[in-house]
């Protein structure tokens, strides 16, 4: 890889899963989670982030992106910055996984396998341990997952997962671009395309085309989130349908950490 530095060269591969995300962020907004499965990440802890963007990209690999990080230049200048991580995860699954990631618990113990599972949790996750601790939070997600959170968070938008993948993209970036204007201290967003291309069995090129929309999205939320946000980009699970399936270990999801570029 030209350009890019690899923080993974010079760290433990393996120590750091998708279960540190939670208390990570946690510590940055100075909130104590109840119990979590992972650990904060120290090197982000001296960057001045008073806030976190958390945005998820379903499907996104490790490998997949180290493969396509050469076209996407926002992602690049992210890793760059900040620090690009090989991060385990925990399910090949979509809900369990983004389970864990909001609630730093291992699928066996949040038990949020299913939509409906979700709904009826009583585990506290990251934007509801933050909302009640009055902080403000926008959540950005596709109707069912936002759903989970009506009422509970300050402003959620649920996106219709009917949409075609790119028009899904094209939304929520757009509320999420509209959502930091606001400068929330914690934002979670979610990103579709990826995911949808891989289960609709598109090749490497629908799926390449799925993520430069992503990092033209990205682009504009690096330009909107202020230095004092710390900017979180990781993905659910390596792909886990059509031709590119992951289908031998280790399973590991690409998490970007970087702080905003917006000043003040
Ligand atoms: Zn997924």
């Amino acid at each position: 890889m030209d350009g890019v530095i690899l923080t993974t060269d010079i760290m433990d591969t393996t120590a750091f899963s998708q279960l540190d995300i939670a208390p990570t962020i946690a510590a940055i907004l100075g909130l104590e989670m109840p119990q979590s499965d992972g650990k904060a990440i120290e090197a982000v802890a001296d960057w001045g982030c008073n806030k976190a963007a958390l945005i998820i990209l379903d499907s996104l690999g490790y490998d997949l992106l180290l493969h396509l990080m050469k076209d996407m230049p926002n992602m690049n200048q992210l890793s760059r910055d900040g620090l690009l991580l090989q991060a385990r995860s925990v399910s090949n699954r979509t809900t369990p996984a983004i389970a864990s990631i909001l609630s730093g618990l291992l699928p066996e113990h949040h038990q949020i396998l299913d939509k409906a599972g979700a709904k009826e949790s009583s585990i506290l996750s990251l934007p509801e341990i933050a909302a009640s601790a009055g902080e403000a939070c926008a959540v950005i997600m596709e109707q069912n997952g936002a759903d989970v959170y009506q009422g509970l968070v300050e402003s959620v938008h649920g996106i219709s997962d009917s949409l075609p993948p790119e028009q899904f993209d094209e939304e929520a970036c757009r509320l999420t671009c509209q959502a930091l204007l606001n400068r929330p201290n914690l934002l979670v967003s979610y990103f579709i395309g990826i995911d949808k291309n891989a289960h609709l069995g598109s090749g490497l090129d629908g799926i390449r085309k799925a993520a430069l929309l992503i990092d033209r999205c990205i682009g504009r939320i690096m330009a909107l989130a202020d230095e004092k946000t710390l900017l979180v980009i990781c993905g659910d699970h390596p792909i886990h349908a059509g031709a590119l399936k992951r289908d031998r270990k280790p399973y590991c999801v690409a998490m970007i950490l970087a702080r905003g570029r917006a000043s003040g």
